[in-house]
């Protein structure tokens, strides 16, 4: 679904702000990159924000976007999520949030749960460190799945290929199981 431009509006913002913080240079392709992965909340792969990018900018590469991808993570400007039987997936929301994953099409949809915000961690969890967020991915099938509507099966949900094992691990991937995620110290 598309975001609504005075959200990405603030996002764009959020961006150049960031990239200026930490004197990178903010070239007409990361802005690019960055603005047609912030602009769906669906959560697109790398071929996905490929295909957007590609509109404007024909000739852009997909290693460019893998580049740009990487540092919009290291930035922390973009998160990583790895549904099951799916390709690495961006996501430009920095607000606090967990996602319900479609187990039928493939679809990944942000919520919010104060609930979930504050889930209690005992025991050995609370024996690795110090919690500082929570993400819970939880997995079923969405409203229109379950609803028996026919959903177009999104590029992202398919086999995975060899070009998966190329996601580097400076793309911190969310664990598809409900998990208690420590905040990144680099
Ligand atoms: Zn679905
Ligand atoms: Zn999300």
């Amino acid at each position: 679904m598309r975001r609504n431009d005075r959200e990405l509006d603030v996002m764009m913002d959020n961006f150049a702000r960031v990239l200026h913080a930490a004197e990178v240079r903010l070239t007409p392709q990361r802005l690019e990159i960055y603005r047609r992965t912030a602009a769906t909340t669906d959560h697109p792969d790398i071929d996905a924000i490929h295909r957007e990018v590609r509109r404007t900018l024909p000739y852009v590469s997909l290693d460019t976007i893998y580049r740009a991808l990487a540092l919009f993570a290291k930035l922390g400007l973009i998160s990583a999520i790895r549904p099951p039987g799916c390709h690495v997936r961006f996501d430009a929301n920095l607000a606090p949030h967990h996602h319900f994953i479609c187990t039928r099409c493939g679809a990944a949809i942000d919520f919010e749960d104060p609930g979930l915000d504050r889930l209690p961690v005992s025991g050995a969890a609370a024996a690795l460190g110090r919690v500082e967020s929570r993400h819970v991915e939880l997995h079923g099938a969405c409203a229109s799945c379950a609803a028996g509507a026919p959903a177009p099966r999104p590029r992202a949900v398919r086999a995975q290929t060899p070009r998966l094992a190329r996601s580097p691990r400076s793309i911190g991937t969310r664990s598809h199981r409900p998990y208690i995620k420590t905040k990144r110290r680099d």
